[in-house]
């Protein structure tokens, strides 16, 4: 960038940030705890002795383990149930105030480095999103993929470099489910690193924007994402009202996208209650719509090199199919190769302390339908279609606190320059690389 102080710009921007901190939750999670419960290979038998017990599940493993959130008068009950388990939270209402204390005290530290040591509210990453296309100017647009059911543009920022627009595209969507703020912390800062690299000179940078074109959309579901700074952390879907009849809300747009929406009854809810709430049906969320709407451009466009979908927690680089455990795409060979190196080079850049686990979503994980990779994939025709769940892998889960925010955005950079570095790469037909 020529002209500008970038330092001052992005500290003026930490500094602006509004005054009265919205990110103020009075929890209603005072005294409840998070264990993970091991499941050793029978999963059924110990949801089975779950079910005895009002508890609220967070995320599993179909082999190893099921996280749970247990209210405080359902503690004694739990622990009759003999069950082999760790704590994550001991008292996860002291845990989310300590997480949103950090992020409006990290909002008054005027420099620009403070910003990916804190949490911050949906406006100021809107703010954020405009000093960055505003330090590269001539090479960046903001963008909308749509609006929200209570409509809030689903913003983003599209990037280009020599040459101008309409190469092919790279295309990331952050925080689909309302409660995984690192995933709006890793598309942010793999943006302010392109924006502030390319503007700078730097060589990779450069390389690679001067052949792909970034779509990069952080908060797709913006009505969850600010349910969960003013009312309810742990949100985890958009917040359109239930069908007739149905007093629970929320669309899971990651269970709502066309294709294979109705493939497999282990995919996804039909109850609206439902963390995992399909939708009547497919594409029947506002947020979807405008997402795919972008998604069918783009491959009607240039074509889509690279789309991924950034989740939390459990540190894995899924590919589809995850519709189907059995289903391999002939592409499958490629996609896990690359998960390999990416995963490889988060790794090295942690110094081994960060591994993921890579392979078909599926297979891997658990079944899902109606999910983004599969459809950007199958409808999209991207070439590489990942789901990224960051980090971790059961300690804090969803509640990670902001001191581990710069750890995590920083190895997932190092994972991307090397994937992209990949995507145009024939090795992957014969023996692999050296
Ligand atoms: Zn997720």
């Amino acid at each position: 960038m020529r002209g500008i102080n970038l330092e001052l710009v992005l500290a003026t921007v930490a500094a602006c940030a509004s005054a009265i901190p919205t990110i103020q939750l009075s929890s209603p999670y005072a005294g409840f705890e998070v264990f993970r419960v091991k499941t050793d290979s029978h999963p059924a038998a110990v949801q089975e002795k779950l079910s005895g017990i009002i508890s609220e599940q967070w995320n599993y493993d179909i082999n190893s383990h099921i996280d749970v959130v247990v209210a405080p008068d359902q503690l004694l009950a739990f622990e009759e149930l003999g069950l082999e388990f760790d704590v994550m939270h001991s008292d996860l209402g002291a845990s989310i105030t300590a997480e949103s204390s950090r992020s409006s005290l990290g909002r008054r530290q005027a420099n620009n480095s403070s910003w990916f040591d804190s949490y911050h509210d949906y406006q100021d990453h809107v703010k954020y999103f405009q000093t960055l296309n505003e330090i590269l100017p001539d090479n960046s647009e903001i963008i909308s993929s749509g609006y929200s059911y209570e409509n809030r543009s689903l913003f983003g920022i599209h990037l280009w470099g020599s040459g101008g627009p309409g190469k092919p595209a790279i295309l990331y969507h952050g925080t689909v489910h309302a409660r995984e703020w690192i995933s709006t912390a890793v598309t942010e800062y793999l943006t302010y690193k392109l924006v502030t690299g390319y503007s700078a000179g730097d060589k990779d940078t450069r390389t690679v924007l001067d052949k792909y074109d970034f779509y990069i959309v952080p908060i797709v579901n913006p009505d969850g994402f600010v349910y969960t700074q003013t009312t309810q952390r742990l949100w985890r879907k958009n917040r359109q009202p239930g069908p007739n009849g149905s007093d629970c809300y929320g669309r899971d747009i990651n269970r709502n996208w066309e294709f294979a929406w109705d493939a497999n009854p282990q995919g996804a809810s039909t109850n609206p209650c439902s963390q995992t709430y399909k939708g009547e049906r497919p594409s029947d969320s506002p947020e979807n719509q405008g997402l795919d709407k972008l998604v069918r451009q783009l491959r009607d466009g240039a074509g889509i090199k690279l789309y991924i979908d950034w989740h939390s927690y459990g540190q894995y680089i899924l590919s589809p199919f995850g519709y189907k455990e059995t289903l391999y795409a002939p592409e499958l060979g490629k996609w896990t190769k690359a998960a390999q190196i990416v995963s490889d080079a988060i790794r090295d850049s942690s110094r081994d302390l960060t591994v993921f686990t890579f392979g078909p979503s599926g297979a891997t994980l658990y079944p899902t339908t109606g999910a983004a990779p599969d459809h950007v994939y199958s409808i999209g025709r991207a070439e590489f279609s990942y789901t990224i769940e960051l980090r971790d892998i059961g300690k804090y889960g969803f509640v990670l606190p902001p001191e581990l925010i710069r750890p995590t955005v920083e190895e997932q950079w190092a994972g991307q320059k090397v994937l992209w570095t990949l995507l145009d790469e024939e090795f992957f037909d014969g023996e692999g690389p050296a």
